[in-house]
């Protein structure tokens, strides 16, 4: 045999050497045929691992490289670099993965051992089949798509501006802001949300390598990392946004009064509105479903009072098809629905309220401009919040949303700050304050009065057993650290609502080919490694999209989603992965079969030549096309039949011989 092939076996420190004997997998290795080294290292993947490699490749004129250490989703790039810095073609190097293979999900030591050897021969006896295919360079679109114009996607926009590169900001509804707007004060630092978000979307706004698309949403995405075509759907405002000023008479002069979603429906909006007073852009819009003239064809009073003739009521929906190099996904969360534990009485009671329901009663600019009152006016004396409504809860989401605690105890300050004799009861399950300055923000609290009782409530509930609790709401709770069951009469309720994946997650999941967890976010490529990039290759995710997070977290990863989009779109050019397939023009019938079933519409025919043909950028190497050709026309590189079918026959045809004494075993140094 003319190959000769270098072995790695990796210890991954004690991730697999604990469960793999690496020496007994290395000895057998160097007995493989064509296999010229083998050896074994504490940790390939670091720096002397990968000088072995190179070293060997040199010296002992290696032609092929087997490594058997981790997932290759984590370490093949790193392989292939050692590879090709040692000279050799880097898809010649072959992974083997003995840690989430073998050694994680194999307790017993001799037949994990005996699986790693099985595993190894298998890809000895493909690699030697592997030929030197070579990646391509793509030129890449200089623009990013930021999808949600919350606080995330405000930060990766603005970054991205920044580095000189054009931005569409797509926002679902009429203003960018998200959920941050509609926010009082943060935790720790208690800044006021809308001094520090309101300046950020100003700067959007007049950014000159930004352009707003709000009222829109992504209708469809085409193309690959470097080279997306996305069609965005500008929904009609029936106001024109070039004409609207934004002076807001048309909305005074509107007769429809309907609730408020920015209030959470603790106020009223007209039918011609802006969410919120500092709204962007400040273009008024009109909601079709409760409009006079759009319900019922009678009205028209806005046009009428409008003097820059704004009002446009035959205005459609606009496709919008853009070019871009990245696209970032930062499209936020929704609370959990209360209702669903009707325990709490959430919609039941007057004054049980949700946390950001309760939000907006704080601001100045609220329903009830920041007064704390009950429905009926009146200043409470007593009030319970509730945690983890929603939250860490089998019943519901098992995650924590990692920001109900401090929000909580934010609003027990507040409470204090505005009515300083009122009585405030947090219950909670564990407190978590883990953040900068948190746990100092909890003790603050703790010493402004405020009684923090360890406990899941079992109940609200407004049947009174002592006089004492006539006309209350009693939260009935079992204080955990006492060992009693307590009954406390309050005037008011917050309930903590846990942060839940927004509904059209699983839409815009398919739409942008990304992954989904159990919790229902979207899922990071590698939770330390690739903590904003998906599996998607340009796409990336930021803010709480990913998973519930503060303010704090979702900026930083809304900037370093921005600095991978300025990362990739600098560089200039995109290389795609060589896996692509390949038409043998002799053998192809013509017969067309491949191209209806290819997912990303990377074949087309040929009519001159009667055989259809494959583009290569667009083809992502999935392997339908070679799969189903019925003349066998169709190969695709690094799976080609003979590299499967030498796997698989490795794998069966394992012997487990003593090696040859002439081959030299290392031990780790
Ligand atoms: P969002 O604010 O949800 O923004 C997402 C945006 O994307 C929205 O504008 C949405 O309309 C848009 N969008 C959604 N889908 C699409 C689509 N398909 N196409 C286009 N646009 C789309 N954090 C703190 O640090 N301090 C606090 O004091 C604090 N208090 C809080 C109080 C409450 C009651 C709650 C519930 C949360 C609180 N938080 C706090 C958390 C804070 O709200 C989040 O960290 C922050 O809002 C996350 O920002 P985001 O941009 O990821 O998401
Ligand atoms: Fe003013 Fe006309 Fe715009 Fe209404 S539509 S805010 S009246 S300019
Ligand atoms: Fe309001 Fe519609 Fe009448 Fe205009 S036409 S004033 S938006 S109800
Ligand atoms: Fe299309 Fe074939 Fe490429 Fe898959 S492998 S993307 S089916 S051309």
């Amino acid at each position: 045999m003319k190959e000769k092939i270098g072995v790695y076996v990796c210890h991954c420190g004690k991730n697999i050497a604990e469960t793999v004997d690496v020496e007994e997998v290395t000895k057998f290795a160097s007995g493989l045929p064509g296999v010229k080294i083998a050896r074994h290292y504490i940790y390939m993947c670091s720096e002397p691992g990968q000088e072995l490699i190179k070293k060997d490749i040199k010296e002992h004129g290696l032609t092929r490289v087997v490594v058997a250490a981790c997932s290759p989703t984590m370490h093949e790039p790193t392989f292939r670099r050692a590879c090709a810095d040692g000279g050799l073609n880097p898809y010649l190097c072959h992974m083997v993965n003995i840690r989430e293979h073998v050694s994680w999900v194999t307790e017993d030591k001799e037949l994990a051992t005996e699986k790693a050897m099985d595993l190894i021969a298998a890809a000895v006896n493909r690699v030697i089949y592997n030929e030197p295919i070579q990646t391509k360079k793509l030129p890449i679109v200089p623009a990013v798509l930021v999808v949600g114009g919350g606080i995330a996607g405000i930060t990766t926009a603005l970054n991205v501006a920044e580095a000189g590169i054009k931005v569409y900001l797509v926002e679902k509804t009429p203003s960018i802001g998200g959920r941050m707007a509609q926010l009082d004060k943060t935790f720790p630092t208690l800044d006021c949300a809308s001094c520090i978000l309101t300046p950020k979307m100003v700067e959007v706004a007049k950014h000159p390598n930004i352009q707003i698309l709000a009222y829109s949403e992504i209708e469809e995405v085409s193309g690959y990392v470097g080279n997306f075509k996305v069609k965005i759907r500008k929904k009609p405002r029936y106001v024109d946004e070039s004409k609207c000023t934004g002076c807001g008479t048309c909305a005074e002069k509107c007769p429809v009064r309907v609730p408020n979603e920015f209030d959470m429906g603790l106020s009223s909006r007209k039918a011609i509105y802006i969410p919120f007073p500092q709204a962007v852009p400040r273009k008024y819009t009109i909601d079709a479903e409760h409009c006079l003239y759009f319900q019922k064809g009678v009205c028209r009073v806005c046009e009428k009072f409008c003097d820059r003739k704004a009002i446009d009521f035959n205005q459609k929906p606009e496709i919008i098809e853009v070019e871009v190099g990245a696209i970032v996904i930062a499209t936020g969360y929704d609370i959990f629905d209360a209702s669903k534990i009707p325990r709490y009485g959430y919609g039941r009671f007057d004054n049980v309220f949700t946390s950001l329901e309760f939000e907006r009663i704080l601001n100045a600019s609220g329903p009830t401009n920041g007064k704390i009152v009950l429905k009926d006016g009146r200043t409470p004396s007593s009030i319970a919040i509730i945690h983890c409504v929603g939250s860490r809860d089998e019943n519901y989401n098992k995650y924590c949303s990692r920001v109900c605690c401090m929000y909580s105890l934010k609003f027990a300050h507040m409470i204090k700050e505005r009515i300083p004799d009122a009585k405030v009861y947090e219950f909670y399950i564990d407190m978590r304050a883990f953040g900068k300055g948190y746990e100092e923000f909890y003790k603050r609290v703790m010493e402004e009065g405020v009684e923090i009782i360890r406990g899941k409530v079992a109940e609200v509930t407004d049947i009174p057993l002592t006089p004492e609790e006539e006309g209350k709401l009693i939260v009935v709770a079992e204080d955990t650290l006492l060992g009693v069951v307590r009954r406390v009469p309050v005037d008011m309720v917050i309930l903590s609502v846990g942060l839940v994946p927004r509904k059209d997650a699983p839409e815009i999941a398919r739409m942008f080919n990304l992954s989904i967890g159990n919790d229902g976010f979207f899922i990071e490529k590698h939770p330390k490694l690739a903590p904003v990039a998906t599996a998607t290759s340009g796409i990336f995710i930021a803010g709480c999209c990913q998973g519930p997070k503060d303010i704090p977290d979702t900026v930083a990863q809304a900037e370093a989603a921005a600095a991978e989009a300025i990362d990739l779109i600098s560089k200039g050019y995109v290389e795609t992965e060589p896996y692509v397939s390949i038409v043998d023009p002799e053998r192809c019938s013509g017969c067309r079969i491949c191209i209806s079933l290819c997912p990303y519409g990377a074949i087309s025919f040929n009519k001159d030549k009667e055989i259809v043909q494959i583009n290569d950028a667009l083809c992502k190497g999935c392997g339908t096309c070679a799969s189903a050709c019925p003349s066998g026309a169709i190969k695709q590189l690094y799976f080609t039949d003979k590299q499967i079918l030498s796997e698989i026959a490795g794998l069966l045809a394992v012997k487990k011989e003593k090696p040859p004494e002439s081959i030299v075993v290392s031990k780790p140094s």
